[in-house]
């Protein structure tokens, strides 16, 4: 185990914005991370252009916030730093398509490392390939600027052909509003592999699993379904709370002593040394690449299995119980 911090983090001090003067950024893209870095830098008075195909809905969006929009070559001939915030399974085209308005000493930019990691982009070597990713979605980075808050990012430099890559990065990162809270330094490969395993094992796989498990463990033993969400969905939010604000200590000391000492005692035997073992063999998988290469062909073949899954999880009993409960509760319409 980690005895100590060793990652190096920058802040608003170390980053100087002048690295992108006389620079035009096209941010291909006007989704979740493209909508908030594209307004965050033409707020911060970074020249933006977004880049979006001719029939693209965010089109409208985008020129309603006082952007402009060209299409991602249009965007790609005029900028300096190209900025890749399609999503990442679309990326790979978008690249071939904008590639030759890359000259040398451009940058491209991305908001996590997968296709330059696992070589679905391979990009040109006279070339600068940062990475600066918010550790959030694009709406807090946009909601967290505005309110003169930061949001923690992580910046990553894979091609450094100018010697300025990690300045132009930061000076990136500074416009976005990431080494307001703090940058952390990190490669695409740590990355893109942290940030995997991160979400399959333990963000968004592990814990619907374990949610769901405890929803039908509950109700399969003939307590009512009300019960059982509430136990297993609604009051996880107020468990990661207090993790988020205090780590584990905090939460430990919110909860009484019962929860304490039965918490304690069992959880260890519910996600035990074998889902340890699956832990391990879900990040061997991410480090050997199986992984990607799955994911890379189940979208070449259409998304059979995505579709599938996708479909059996909005079916599954607590979807219908939450909506139903959601709509008989007034906490959820408060903070919607
Ligand atoms: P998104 O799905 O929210 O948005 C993608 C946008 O791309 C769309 O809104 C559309 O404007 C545009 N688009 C789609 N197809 C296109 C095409 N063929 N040509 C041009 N534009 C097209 O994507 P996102 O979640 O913002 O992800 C962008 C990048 O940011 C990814 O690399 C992702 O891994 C990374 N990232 C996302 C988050 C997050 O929380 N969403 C966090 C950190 C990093
Ligand atoms: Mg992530």
């Amino acid at each position: 185990m980690a005895d100590k911090l060793n990652a190096t983090i920058y802040y608003d001090d170390d980053a100087d914005q002048s690295y992108l003067d006389d620079t035009t950024v096209a941010v291909l893209g006007y989704g979740s991370q493209g909508h908030a870095h594209a307004q965050n830098l033409a707020d911060s008075g970074v020249d933006v252009v977004v880049g979006l195909r001719e029939d693209s809905s965010s089109r409208a969006a985008a020129e309603a916030d006082g952007l402009r929009v060209a299409t991602p070559v249009e965007a790609a001939a005029q900028a300096q730093v190209v900025s890749v915030l399609v999503p990442d399974t679309i990326q790979p085209a978008v690249y071939e398509q904008i590639k030759d308005e890359l000259e040398a000493g451009d940058t491209l930019q991305f908001a996590h490392g997968f296709n330059i990691h696992y070589n679905q982009i391979n990009p040109s070597e006279d070339i600068d390939v940062t990475l600066v990713a918010p550790k959030s979605p694009g709406h807090l980075v946009r909601r967290n600027y505005e309110a003169d808050e930061g949001t923690p990012g992580l910046v990553a430099i894979y091609q450094d052909e100018t010697g300025e890559a990690k300045e132009r990065a930061l000076a990136y990162a500074k416009a976005i509003g990431c080494t307001r809270a703090g940058t952390i330094e990190t490669s695409f490969k740590e990355e893109t592999e942290t940030d995997l395993f991160g979400e399959q094992a333990v963000l968004c796989g592990g814990v619907t699993s374990l949610v769901k498990q405890g929803y039908e463990t509950l109700v399969e033993a003939g307590y009512s379904p009300e019960m059982a969400y509430f136990e297993c969905l609604n009051e996880l939010k107020l468990i990661v709370d207090l993790m988020y604000e205090g780590g584990l200590s905090e939460m430990w000391e919110s909860v009484s002593y019962t929860a304490e000492y039965g918490g304690l005692t069992r959880g260890d035997r519910v996600v035990d040394e074998h889902a340890r073992e699956q832990m391990e063999q879900v990040l061997e998988e991410v480090q050997d690449g199986s992984f990607a290469r799955q994911w890379i062909l189940e979208n070449q073949a259409g998304r059979p299995n995505y579709d599938q899954l996708r479909s059996a999880e909005e079916s599954h009993e607590i979807e219908a119980v939450g909506e139903e409960l959601r709509g008989l509760f007034s906490w959820a319409d408060e903070e919607k």
